[in-house]
């Protein structure tokens, strides 16, 4: 048995930890199956507790942007470590970091670090709410922003109703302030706000999609909704966790020139340690404690250890400004050799690509939105997906989300892969 090792792990596993991980995605319940048990990386690769090897497309969902194991994160981290790992007292590092992301990141002055993605656009919202006395939120279907309470909420069944939750644990009180509206609809958008007119804090976004797949913005859309906030005073938040400094120095707002008012990091700002922040002009985050009445903090926000990961990790990009566009080139060779196989062999399919954020999508029309996303065929991309894993190639587990490439990854790790695709179908 190919996965006997993983399966053995899996359900020692599941004796002491629900469902036998630390976060659901990682059970392969999409797509079945039980999932590989990890040994270790380097570079663009995996190798699991069989002994196999695997071209990585998740790169963690994310951080790993310049590969596993990359040697001056490694470094940096290693060199840290053996000066104490945690102090929860200031340390020079944090004050390094925020200044490097504040250079390279357009619209923002200050930066508060935080453990996870969760964290930041948690907070995020509170300070948005804080600052502009007001309670609601808009969300778009299908965006994913953590597992924070106002964040678990599904769509109601018209346009201008509240939201009800979509976990247990989440009360009706906290899920009637969260106002769903669909992605790429800005008239949609429009009729919420007129219909709470004066009580919306913020608008929170995915500036590009990955939690639906990869899904691109229309520019009337993104632009719309800046013009839209800056009129009625609502704050625009961009979940920058994925894309902020992977589709450039300066994330999102950057590649599609978009200012935001507060935007979310995590991922790449810890190159593969737990780290968020949010960010926001000095006039915004003012209203941050202690400088200001809105009340956030962590035990562990700002350790040094991942302090070190992130600052050796944008110092890297900072310093080789032409990764971003190696990985969307690659991204692009990646996107056409899958397109060209699939259509060579009938498969209905609709690939989403902005930079180094791809996702392959088999179904026939457009993917724009939640709802055209879920039109996927999910017993395809589950043949796709285990087809590919066992010729060594691992993929997110679930079509709802997207492929992280990392520059390690070379060309022919690409031809492997789109040779691979050919043998499944
Ligand atoms: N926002 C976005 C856009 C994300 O993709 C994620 C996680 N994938 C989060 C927030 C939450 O981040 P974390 O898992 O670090 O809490």
């Amino acid at each position: 048995m190919r996965y006997q090792r993983s399966s053995a792990l899996f359900a020692e596993a599941k004796k002491f930890i629900p469902g036998g991980v630390n976060s659901p995605v990682r059970a392969f319940k999409a797509v079945g199956g039980e999932p590989i048990f990890i040994k270790k990386a380097s570079g663009a690769y995996l190798y699991d507790e069989d002994g196999h090897e695997y071209i990585d497309y998740i790169s963690s969902w994310g951080p790993l942007i310049l590969g596993h194991a990359h040697e001056p994160v490694l470094n940096a981290v290693i060199a840290k470590a053996k000066e104490g790992t945690s102090f929860g007292i200031p340390t020079q590092i944090e004050t390094q970091l925020a200044q490097l992301a504040v250079e390279m990141v357009p619209h923002i002055d200050k930066i508060r670090f935080v453990n996870s993605g969760t964290e930041a656009c948690m907070s995020a919202v509170r300070l948005a709410r804080g600052y502009t006395g007001k309670d609601k939120i808009i969300k778009f279907a299908g965006c994913y922003h953590g597992h924070s309470d106002s964040f678990l909420i599904q769509a109601g069944s018209g346009a201008v109703t509240f939201g009800s939750p979509n976990s247990p644990g989440v009360t009706q009180g906290t899920a009637k302030d969260t106002l769903l509206a669909n992605y790429n609809d800005l008239e949609g958008v429009k009729t919420l706000v007129a219909a709470n007119k004066g009580q919306i804090a913020a608008i929170i976004i995915e500036p590009v999609a990955g939690n639906m797949g990869c899904i691109v913005p229309t520019e009337p859309f993104i632009k719309g909704l800046r013009n839209l906030c800056t009129e009625e005073g609502i704050l625009l938040l961009f979940d920058e966790v994925m894309t902020g400094f992977r589709l450039a120095k300066g994330g999102a707002q950057e590649a599609l020139g978009i200012a935001a008012d507060i935007v979310m990091f995590g991922k790449v700002i810890g190159g593969g340690l737990p780290v968020g922040a949010f960010a926001a002009s000095a006039e915004i985050m003012s209203h941050l404690a202690p400088e200001g009445p809105v009340y956030q903090a962590g035990t562990l926000s700002g350790n040094p250890l991942a302090m070190s990961a992130g600052l050796a990790m944008l110092t890297e990009l900072n310093n080789k400004p032409g990764t971003f566009d190696s990985l969307a080139k690659k991204t692009a060779f990646l996107h056409q050799g899958i397109a060209d196989v699939l259509t060579q062999k009938g498969v209905p399919h609709q690939i989403n690509r902005f930079g180094s954020m791809v996702s392959v999508h088999f179904c026939e029309a457009p993917v724009i939105d939640f709802a055209s996303a879920a039109k996927g065929n999910n017993d395809t991309f589950k043949t796709y997906f285990h087809g590919m894993l066992d010729q060594g190639i691992y993929l997110p587990p679930s079509a709802f989300e997207s492929y992280f490439l990392n520059d390690a990854i070379s060309y022919a790790d690409l031809e492997r892969t789109v040779q691979a695709v050919a043998k499944v179908f």
